[in-house]
């Protein structure tokens, strides 16, 4: 099979003539319908040390069962499943939670920049007839954006402000919405993704700049009960803190890798919960595969392009200096 295999800091992904996978207990192989290309694919293999280690990458996928492993139970071939890039030894504490990232055994399962990859069984998720194979690639990181917003919890008509309009941004907005939230305004540097915003259910968009707090708090009639920070850039976080009411709530979807810096005591009189997030759980996936099926398909406004694995490398090295496409996805026999 052809996949696309990650070589080193600087260099572009290469595509290579490989085994096809064999499944292991529990795992079976998919036809890859579709890959998401994310900001942390980019980010992770870029700089002098990057943090992804050489080899096949590629976590946001859905594709087709062709394969089944021993003790493959429930999926059968032909299934279209949404797949975790990940599954835990299934017996800890972590994994008991469903929190299968936490797991000291867990088994990454990445690669599905490539035709075919592994899934595990356990936590792999059937899609319904009504939803694509681009659905299905799209749940992985609107699981991880439900994560964030089910852990700060938002009440029956909460104010909620969302820094940063990428995925997780408009994935957060999504969920806000979906959740009960009363007035959502999204802010981002750029307004290129306003629309977009609306479309996910935002109220409002707010440029950032200044008189940044009155600007949010009119949008939002008050300051907000929850504010997510999805941008990942440092000062992000001081900002959701300056931002969030006395005893509300900073959810921090952003993966910023640089050292941060706020201001303790701006959250500490203001008795600030700030709830870092990582990843997502069983419930997370099926709610997210229920919702989309159940007709709330918004999310697809976020895919912009598909392409084929041939045009991956040079998009790949395109998009790190290009923000204005959403998702690309890779549809690895286009
Ligand atoms: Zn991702
Ligand atoms: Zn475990």
């Amino acid at each position: 099979m052809r996949a696309a295999m990650f070589v080193g800091a600087g260099l572009p992904l290469v595509i290579e003539t490989c085994p096809d996978p064999t499944p292991g207990a529990h795992q079976v192989v998919l036809k890859v319908g579709r890959c998401g290309i994310c900001g942390t694919d980019l980010h992770w293999t870029s700089g002098p040390r990057p943090r992804q280690q050489k080899g096949r990458l590629g976590h946001e996928f859905a594709g087709e069962v062709v394969a089944r492993g021993r003790g493959v139970e429930r999926l059968k071939i032909g299934d279209r499943v949404a797949a975790m890039p990940m599954m835990g030894c299934g017996e800890c504490e972590h994994c008991s939670a469903g929190c299968f990232l936490f797991c000291a055994k867990r088994i990454p399962l990445l690669g599905g920049f490539a035709e075919y990859t592994l899934a595990d069984e356990r936590s792999a998720y059937t899609l319904p007839a009504d939803l694509s194979m681009e659905d299905g690639a799209l749940v992985e990181p609107l699981a991880a954006a439900l994560n964030c917003v089910r852990i700060c919890g938002i009440s029956k008509g909460a104010r909620v402000l969302v820094i940063g309009a990428g995925a997780m941004g408009l994935g957060a907005t999504f969920w806000a919405r979906h959740l009960g939230a009363g007035p959502i305004a999204v802010s981002a540097r750029s307004n290129s993704r306003a629309d977009l915003c609306l479309r996910m259910g935002a109220t409002a968009f707010i440029p950032t700049g200044d008189d940044y707090r009155a600007r949010v708090r009119a949008a939002l009639g008050g300051a907000p009960d929850v504010v997510f920070e999805c941008a990942g850039q440092p000062g992000t976080i001081a900002q959701a803190i300056d931002a969030v009411r006395a005893c509300g709530v900073v959810g921090v979807l952003g993966m910023c890798d640089d050292v941060d810096n706020f201001h303790p005591i701006k959250g500490v009189v203001k008795q600030v919960r700030v709830q870092f997030s990582a990843a997502y759980t069983p419930k997370d996936f099926e709610l997210c595969v229920d919702t989309m099926a159940r007709g709330s398909v918004e999310p697809r406004a976020m895919v912009v392009q598909t392409i084929g694995l041939a045009e991956l490398p040079a998009t790949f090295e395109a998009l790190r200096h290009d923000s204005s496409r959403c998702r690309v996805h890779v549809d690895p026999f286009l």
